[in-house]
């Protein structure tokens, strides 16, 4: 393989991917229905925050986001609130209990009420920027999905393979990001996570990555990463998470 060879293979690899990346808590005013991380859940009147089924304590909100995001970066569509029970940390599984996404259809600022989530990991309320990019596997996951350009990088620049990766990307129009992010490529810690639909036995698609952000105390594991994944015919939820 050469070196056009590899940016042509990753013209063809690279897919669209939102990008999503926490900005200075201090610099935003946050809206209730706003993409974030952390701070106050949306919630309307009649929630209360969800209990986790193992262990009993409250669980911990992380993030929520919205179902679509137009080419102006837009949110529309259903509010998705994700909570995860950091005293049981589970790893694997498309059945809620230690884990639950809220799903609210029409989310209104003026519905919000206030409910009080579990603090064990203390996350630090943070908007978030969202960028559009088209972007390529990571470079680790490439010995499995391509050996051939995992070869040729290390060919390349047997120092530095990961930078000859990069700088192949570059020139192929897509990055290899390591952030959070919405459709794109899974950045694999362990293997490719993939999840059954609970209620249809569907494969699930993979919906949304969620990294460690460690600026804004979101810890999975020891820099691991949580994946969800959505069912495309009834709009369940599932969730692996994977750390080193
Ligand atoms: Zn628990
Ligand atoms: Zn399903």
């Amino acid at each position: 393989m050469t070196n056009e060879a590899l940016i042509r293979t990753l013209k063809e690899l690279k897919k669209r991917a939102l990008l999503i990346i926490p900005t200075d808590p201090s610099e935003i005013e946050l809206k209730k229905t706003d993409t974030k991380f952390g701070g106050a859940p949306y919630a309307e009147t009649g929630d209360k925050c969800p209990v986790c089924a193992a262990c009993g304590e409250k669980l911990t909100f992380v993030f929520q986001f919205r179902d679509n995001y137009d080419m102006d970066l837009k949110p529309s569509g259903p509010l998705h609130v994700f909570y995860y029970c950091f005293g049981c940390m589970p790893i694997e599984t498309a059945d809620e209990g230690q884990w639950l996404v809220k799903t609210y259809k029409n989310p209104e600022s003026a519905k919000f009420v206030e409910t009080s989530p579990n603090e064990t990991m203390e996350i630090v309320p943070s908007g978030v920027t969202l960028k559009r990019d088209f972007v390529v596997p990571a470079f680790d996951f490439m010995c499995e999905l391509n050996s051939e350009v995992y070869d040729l990088c290390a060919e390349l620049s047997p120092d530095d393979p990961h930078t000859a990766y990069e700088e192949a990307a570059k020139a192929a129009g897509a990055i290899a990001p390591v952030c959070s992010s919405m459709g794109g490529y899974q950045a694999v810690v362990q293997a490719l996570a993939a999840q059954d639909c609970p209620h249809c036995s569907k494969d699930m698609d993979f919906f949304v990555q969620i990294q460690s952000e460690e600026d804004i105390n979101l810890m999975w594991g020891d820099l691991g990463v949580l994946y969800l994944f959505k069912c495309h015919a009834d709009g369940s939820f599932g969730m692996e998470m994977q750390c080193y």
